[in-house]
Parts: C-alpha cells; structure tokens; sequence
C-alpha cells in the first residue's frame, strides 16, 4: 500500500495510524521519542526530531502525503515538506493555531466572538491593560496544553508574578467567563473544499484537562447550529485541509465564544471511531490520500471519559503505580476502551479512554458514571 506521513508520536497519531492502516496505508512516523505511542504501531518510525534534515529526507522520500497530530510541531518543517509532497494542514493552518494571538484575531475577523482579551508583550501591557480582565487568565502565547502554561489571576499584581514565572514570554491575558458549558465542533475538510462538521460535542474540564465529552451535546438546536455554523466558517477562511476542532464556551444567555482551536482530531471527537460511521482519525487519513470523506453520522449517543494516569494509584499517597481494573469496565458491554500503550503512568497524563455506547444518552451517561465510580475518578 502507500505511504502516509505523521509528525508526532502522540495518541492522536497512534489513532491515526490504525485508521490509515484499516484502509490499507502504511504509516511513517517522525518523532524523537524512542517508545511513543504512535511510533509502536507505525509501520517505520523514524527516531529523529522534527527539524531533522536527513528524517525529513526520508519522509519525503517513503510518503506521498505528510500530516501532524500535534499543534507545536516546527510550522518550518511543515513549509519544507509542502515543496516535495502534499502537507496537509498547511504550515499557514498550523501557524495560527499555535499563537494564541494569531489564532483569536483569525477567529474573530471570522465573526465570531472570543473571550475579551488584550495581547501581553511586556509587562507594560499588563499594567496598561483593562481592569475589566480581571479576574482573568494569562496564558501563553504558544506551547500550552491540558491547562499547562495558565495561570488564574485575580488582579495585576498576580498577572505580573505569572508573566514572570512564565519567563516574560508573550501571552494573552483573558477575562475569565462564566461558562454555562464548553462545547466543540470537528470540521473534516477536503483539497476539493468539501467539508462535514461531526455532532457537537458536550466537554466537561477537569483542572483544565479534559474529563468527560457526551455527543450529541445537550444544546438547543440553534445553539448547535450556531457552533456548527462558526465552525465550519472558520474551516473555510483558513482553506484549511484535514481534520480541524474549534472549542467553544457557552454563555448563560446562550451567546458562543470560541475559546482555541486545534489543528488535528481532537480528544473530545474520540467519540467518533465507536459512534460514527467514519472516525475523525479516518478522515484525516482520507483527506491525505485525497480520497472522498466518509459519514460523519453518529450511530448511537456516546460519553467519552478520559482515563488520566492519577486512576493507576491507589491513592494520594501511592508511589508506584498499578493497573486499574479493566474488567470491571469491560463487564459493561456498551463500553469501549482504548488504552494508548503509554509505558509510564503518571497523575494528569492521557493513558487512554472509554467510549460507552447507548441507546439514549441517558442510558450511556447512566453508564460512564458507573465506570468512573469503578475506576475511582473522580470529578
Ligand atoms: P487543551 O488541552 O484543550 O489544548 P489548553 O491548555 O489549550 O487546553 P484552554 O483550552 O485555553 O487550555 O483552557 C483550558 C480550560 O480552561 C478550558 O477548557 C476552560 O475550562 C478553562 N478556561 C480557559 N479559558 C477560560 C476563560 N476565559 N474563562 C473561563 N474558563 C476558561
Ligand atoms: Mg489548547
Ligand atoms: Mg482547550
């Protein structure tokens, strides 16, 4: 079979690679890391970094289509890819999402509103910015994930301290909202500019970490049309190529803000390979091979729940961690788990997830709950 190219050897891209692999492809991956998830079950794994001159050679060589599964891969690499084959996202896409600041003008100047913000370059800005902030969240600019590189600030004087803890780095500070639920929306968009946005899904944070995400979300009508339709814009004004996730805040009076996007499936559309016709991992790979889109149609209601390393320790106190007990999960026959080979746990990590299928969202939420008792996670 062909060749697809990933960048990165997270999850994501071990998702990835049995969905390319289902539909015929050899995968190559390129990551640094020795026994990543991704690089076990890829077909060549190429240990190198992502600006490695010689890994990027060979890629280009094997592959005839190169993605990435992680927003802070090198846009560089990406750019120097695109000359000898089919990069999708573009370096341009991937640009944007990974500067905070890019990211929320793009959003808006899409017309769709984000938190209010002011852009912090210097610690000047932040005794010049609005008071209105506050109480609000200053976050990094770049590199942050699972909440890391955030810090709540009730005032400027804890703003400064976190702009300097953070190294004076350029960031965005943001009034913090009062979120009545978090929502996202993955959009699958082809070369040929055809795109599908799967259901909205309903996410529920944890310390910042996502927890638990039920589908479809528990929203009004227009309320999912409206964040399908903000969406599915923002796909088209970046003439993005692949699988992209715009998450969204819901206001109390039903208003949406767009709070990120991600340039890549998303943890709250994991959902999608046991509920949907075609997974979002499916369609990434589909896109690459410039094949048609698959169904985005979501065969039964579905509550996704994150399975964090903290559930491998017994208790607060554990030092070494054990294996949780899988059966008492998979006891339930409308539970599926996924289990990322992930050779250390450790407390806030992404170890792997449990889908719980149902015939109403009731019944799967009824479920979900039982195995987060079982598993002893705690919300
Ligand atoms: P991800 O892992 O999704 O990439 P991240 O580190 O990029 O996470 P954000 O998505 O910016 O972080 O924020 C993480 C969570 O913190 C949000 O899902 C939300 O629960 C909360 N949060 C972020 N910004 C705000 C805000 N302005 N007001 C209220 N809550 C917020
Ligand atoms: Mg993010
Ligand atoms: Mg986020």
């Amino acid at each position: 079979g062909d060749w697809l190219g990933l960048l990165g050897g997270g999850q994501l891209g071990r998702m990835f690679c049995m969905a390319a692999q289902s539909l015929g492809f050899r995968v190559c991956v390129l990551d640094p890391g020795a026994d990543s998830p991704a690089g076990a079950v890829a077909d060549r794994h190429l240990c190198a970094g992502y600006e490695d001159p010689q890994a990027l050679a060979e890629l280009g060589r094997l592959c005839r289509a190169v993605t990435t599964e992680f927003e802070n891969v090198p846009a560089s690499a990406l750019d120097l890819l695109a000359a000898g084959m089919v990069v999708s996202p573009a370096g341009a896409s991937v640009a944007v999402a990974q500067d905070r600041i890019v990211e929320k003008a793009f959003v808006r100047d899409c017309g769709t509103p984000v938190a209010p913000y002011a852009e912090i370059r210097s610690a000047a800005d932040l005794r010049a910015a609005d008071p209105g902030l506050f109480p609000g969240i200053l976050k990094a600019a770049r590199l942050g994930y699972d909440g890391k590189g955030q810090a709540r600030v009730a005032d400027v004087h804890e703003a400064l301290a976190a702009f300097d803890r953070f190294g004076g780095v350029p960031c965005v500070l943001e009034r913090r909202l009062d979120l009545a639920m978090e929502v996202s929306v993955v959009v699958a968009r082809g070369f040929d500019g055809l795109q599908l946005a799967y259901p909205v899904s309903e996410n529920v944070h944890r310390d910042g970490i996502l927890a638990l995400s039920t589908v479809p979300a528990r929203v009004s009508q227009d309320v999912a049309w409206r964040a399908t339709d903000a969406a599915l814009k923002i796909a088209q004004a970046m003439d993005y190529v692949g699988v992209l996730c715009v998450e969204f805040f819901v206001l109390s009076d039903g208003s949406l803000v767009v709070n990120e996007m991600a340039p890549r499936p998303h943890n709250s559309g994991h959902y999608s390979i046991d509920a949907c016709v075609s997974s979002q991992f499916e369609q990434q790979a589909r896109v690459m091979a410039g094949l048609p889109l698959g169904s985005v149609r979501q065969l039964a209601p579905a509550v996704m729940i994150n399975l964090l390393g903290d559930i491998w320790f017994e208790d607060a106190q554990a030092r070494t961690p054990r294996e949780p007990d899988w059966a008492a999960v998979l006891r339930h026959p409308q539970a599926k788990l996924h289990l990322y080979g992930k050779t250390e746990a450790r407390r806030g990590r992404k170890m792997g997830h449990v889908t719980v299928l149902g015939d109403s969202l009731d019944e799967a939420m009824s479920v979900a709950i039982q195995i987060e008792r079982q598993l002893g996670i705690t919300g």
